[in-house]
């Protein structure tokens, strides 16, 4: 029998697309729970202490998922789900305890925020040597990349200089 470890593509083994969906999404509510979170990480990509009120509130969530978390039965491996909660409690739980999870079990430089020109979002940089900038190269990598091409461009071969009726440069 093969044995199947379906979180061994992510080191954390979390499955993290849809909080960063939520976290990264632009119309974030200021002062929601998501925003609590998406703060949290924010802070860690800045290198940047916690706030008090930012703390207690994710305490809070993640006080309150916890309360919920039970180990699954007849699992084969250690797996958790959260009983007794649904709807938008239920995900901004999951969502508490995902961030809760990255504190502990991810190298915390490895979170990231965009490079990109106006660009908010936050990643987990999953590349061997750490050197991801980007939330997505297709979209801000690629912005960035063709205006250091044009800027490059532009030094080895500068605009020509406009000449005087008489010829000469200016
Ligand atoms: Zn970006």
């Amino acid at each position: 029998m093969v044995a199947i470890f379906p979180g061994l593509c992510h080191p954390s083994g979390m499955d993290l697309e849809a909080l960063f969906e939520a976290i990264n999404d632009e119309e974030l509510e200021p002062n929601s729970d998501l925003a609590v979170l998406r703060e949290i990480l924010l802070s860690v990509s800045l290198r940047k202490n916690f706030d008090t009120r930012t703390m207690k509130r994710f305490g809070e969530l993640t006080g309150k998922a916890h309360q919920h978390r039970r180990l699954k039965p007849s699992s084969a491996e250690i797996e958790f789900e959260l009983v007794g909660i649904s709807g938008q409690l239920r995900k901004i739980s999951e969502f508490a305890l995902q961030v809760e999870d990255i504190l502990v079990t991810v190298d915390l430089s490895r979170v990231k925020k965009c490079e990109g020109d106006e660009c908010e979002a936050l990643f987990i940089d999953e590349s061997k040597n750490k050197s991801r900038k980007w939330c997505d190269m297709a979209h801000c990598g690629m912005l960035r990349k063709s205006k250091v091409f044009y800027d490059n461009h532009r030094r080895v071969n500068p605009v020509p200089s406009t000449k005087n009726k008489s010829g000469v440069i200016e």
